[in-house]
């Protein structure tokens, strides 16, 4: 396709080490009453970031799309190192996306649902969220829960995440779900819905490419 575009693929936090220690923050986990997630009743958000971003990689591969992979396999590396890989790179692509990819928590377990962010104000990574949005509506919408902010007219909400606002290409960070949510994190755990996830994906950056 493209030649001189590039999708940056941010899982995000890190994984797990080769001894099986989580390296990132214990919010960035929840321990559920029950249920088989990554570790019996732990679910690990940046495990699950890479089960999903590793699956996008390899869709784009198959498609000849380029892509680069700027967190680590399981290390949490700064999301200064990440960005700046990105933009390093973006330089010599000219064209291209940023997409970050997370699971969410409430700390109440209340809340479920799907968002996808964008930096505040009018940019072009609207028109990518939006893709989004309608890409993962068409595949999951019957059963996920779709959290939008229509005040602005479009259906992402707006964050000064540090990965939207100091990357140089146009950016959507995605909230899959909420890890802390028993039903929501049963969800993320079944095989066809992270393959629908990914496969939304890999169309928004098609209909980006070809916008
Ligand atoms: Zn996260």
């Amino acid at each position: 396709m493209t030649e001189n575009f590039c999708v940056f693929l941010d899982a995000g936090h890190g994984g797990l080490d080769k001894n099986g220690k989580y390296t990132t923050a214990p919010s960035k986990m929840y321990q559920h009453s029950q249920g088989n997630f990554h570790d019996g009743h732990f679910f690990y958000e940046g495990v699950w970031n890479r089960t999903l971003t590793n699956r996008v990689a390899a869709k784009l591969d198959k498609l000849g799309i380029s892509n680069i992979m700027v967190s680590h396999e399981y290390v949490d590396i700064s999301l200064d190192y990440r960005v700046d890989m990105a933009n390093w790179y973006y330089r010599n692509f000219r064209k291209g996306i940023y997409i970050s990819n997370h699971a969410n928590a409430s700390g109440s377990g209340a809340a479920r649902g799907f968002e996808v962010y964008t930096s505040p104000g009018p940019t072009a990574s609207d028109k990518i969220a939006e893709f989004h949005w309608n890409n993962v509506k068409d595949l999951l919408g019957s059963r996920i829960s779709m959290r939008a902010d229509t005040s602005d007219n479009d259906h992402d909400k707006e964050a000064r995440f540090f990965v939207l606002t100091r990357t140089v290409m146009p950016a959507m960070l995605v909230e899959h779900l909420f890890f802390d949510n028993y039903d929501d994190a049963s969800l993320l755990m079944d095989d066809e819905i992270v393959e629908r996830f990914a496969e939304a994906q890999v169309r928004t950056v098609i209909n980006f490419m070809n916008s």
